[in-house]
Order: C-alpha cells, then structure tokens, then sequence
C-alpha cells in the first residue's frame, strides 16, 4: 500500500509533460530530498515542493529567480494540468492548504 504521502501529477513547466519522481541530491546546496525530474531528453528541469522549479546543469543547481507561488502558504506551485486554454497550477500541500490557479494564455 502506498503512505500517505500524496503523488503529485508533476508538469515540466517547459514541456508541459509528466515529470518522474526522482531522488535528488545536490551536495552544493545540501539537499537531498525526493522531487520531480523533466523525462524529455536534455531536459534539466527539476521540481520540488520546497524550491519549486529549477534547472541542474553539470550537476549545479541554478536558482530559478521566479517562481508561481501559492497566495495562502507561499509554496512554490507545480504545473498540474493543461487545457485548451490555460494552465492549471496547484498548491502542493493539501490537504493543509488548497489551492489552484488558472493561467491563461
Ligand atoms: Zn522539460
Ligand atoms: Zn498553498
């Protein structure tokens, strides 16, 4: 049986396509901890809930200047879903918070 950690049905914020969930560990920055990698070849985006999206290229992780916050707890959102119109971004923390938003265009 799965825990009860959610899965999070992780986008590429450049791709727009599922993300892996992989265990990532960067000795430059001390982090270590399960996150979401790009499966698209060359990719080098990454997603966790703490950082958000960011690229890792040579093995350095480059901090992402921008990232899609959610308004109520100000964790980094993850690209869920996309539609026709838009993209639907989500908090990652429920059920202690929940949250989507839309972006269009
Ligand atoms: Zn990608
Ligand atoms: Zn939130």
């Amino acid at each position: 049986m799965p825990d009860a950690q959610q899965t999070f049905a992780v986008r590429c914020d450049q791709h727009r396509t599922r993300m892996v969930e992989v265990t990532l560990r960067y000795d430059e920055t001390q982090f270590e901890k399960s996150g979401f990698q790009c499966a698209e070849p060359g990719c080098t985006r990454r997603y966790t809930s703490g950082r958000g999206y960011f690229d890792v290229i040579n093995g350095s992780v480059l901090a992402e200047k921008f990232q899609q916050s959610c308004p109520k707890c100000k964790t980094p959102m993850y690209l869920s879903e996309v539609e026709q119109d838009g993209e639907i971004w989500r908090c990652p923390n429920p059920p202690i918070c929940v949250f989507e938003q839309k972006m269009v265009g």
